[in-house]
């Protein structure tokens, strides 16, 4: 059987965080029996002396509907979990399954200390306080194995969590990240458009990006100005490349966008500290044209690109 949290931990659905006067109001979160969630979050906030933090992207999830659909996306109950920013546990309590391996890295010392009560009666659960970004997998699930990384991003690290994410793919299955519609679709964009940058081609060749669901500013308190999005992204290397082409092209992606006014040929020439010449000839050699822009450049074309650069050493340097 699951076993219950004690009363007042896991956010404002249960026992004393429920609260319904004063606070900040979000005024649009789902109604969850006993008061609306989003009344009992201030509630607990206000308790733990609480108030969301814009720069540790504190918009808390209210809809406890989100949290069992991003749940549910986990299939085996005994999959050991990552959980990134817990908060006040609202994915928590669906994460943390009798029996499964489970960690929470909170950075906010009070969220964490109310985490790790609320866990108490899950034996596998344990809650770090501190921030992600300075641990590694390899410390905090020291058996080894993959693991699931969940988690609804502060805005703040969303780019450097799923750097993370990456640079540690051997150890991560999958990644469930709820992150902010725009950022999952510049994820996803295609060469060319407006939201495709260096970013896209970083993730494109070190992952499999799926789009899950929308989830709208309704579900969260404070209520943000934008939708989120829920992403499945699965650690897979751009196929038949090795890591030091990929971080190249990488690398390559970046200094072609820097400047996306200038043509291929002159952003890369800035980026990567060559003559123009030197760019140019690169790009002749990789057979890209180098009046192209380098947002038009797909994440095949940054891998050729990078394995010229490879062969050919750094110009003037040889190999
Ligand atoms: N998971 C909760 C939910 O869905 O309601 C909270 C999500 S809230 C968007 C982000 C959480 O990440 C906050 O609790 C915040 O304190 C925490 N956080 C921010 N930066 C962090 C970091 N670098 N490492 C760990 N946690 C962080």
């Amino acid at each position: 059987m699951r076993p219950t949290p004690p009363p007042g931990v896991f956010s404002g659905f249960r026992g004393r965080t429920a609260s319904t006067s004063g606070g900040r109001r979000s005024g649009t979160g789902p109604r969850t029996g006993a008061g609306s969630a989003s009344s009992g979050i201030p509630g607990t906030l206000r308790a733990l002396g609480v108030r969301p933090s814009k720069r540790l992207g504190q918009n808390f999830l209210c809809d406890p509907r989100v949290a069992r659909r991003i749940a549910g996306l986990i299939e085996d109950p005994l999959e050991p979990v990552l959980e990134i920013g817990p908060g006040l546990g609202a994915l928590s309590i669906d994460l943390a399954t009798p029996g499964r391996q489970f960690v929470a890295v909170e950075l906010d010392f009070r969220l964490a200390e109310h985490m790790a009560m609320g866990l108490r009666p899950f034996p596998r659960a344990r809650v770090v306080q501190g921030n992600v970004l300075d641990l590694r997998l390899g410390g905090l699930f020291p058996d080894g194995g993959r693991v699931t990384v969940v988690g609804n991003l502060p805005y703040s690290i969303t780019t450097p969590a799923l750097e993370w994410i990456l640079a540690q793919a051997e150890r991560v299955g999958r990644a469930l990240l709820m992150v902010q519609r725009e950022f999952a679709e510049r994820l996803t964009a295609k060469p060319g458009t407006k939201e495709y940058g260096s970013i896209t081609v970083f993730v494109g060749l070190n992952a499999g990006v799926q789009n899950c669901f929308r989830v709208s500013p309704g579900a969260f308190f404070p209520r943000p100005e934008v939708d989120s999005t829920v992403l499945e992204i699965t650690p897979r290397p751009f196929p038949g490349t090795t890591a030091e082409e990929r971080e190249t092209a990488s690398r390559m992606a970046r200094a072609s966008m820097g400047s996306r006014r200038k043509t291929l040929a002159n952003a890369l020439a800035r980026g990567l500290e060559l003559s123009a010449d030197e760019a140019r000839a690169l790009l002749a050699e990789a057979g890209v044209d180098p009046v192209r822009r380098g947002e038009t450049l797909s994440a095949a074309e940054f891998v050729a690109l990078a394995r010229t650069w490879l062969r050919r050493g750094r110009p003037g340097g040889g190999a």
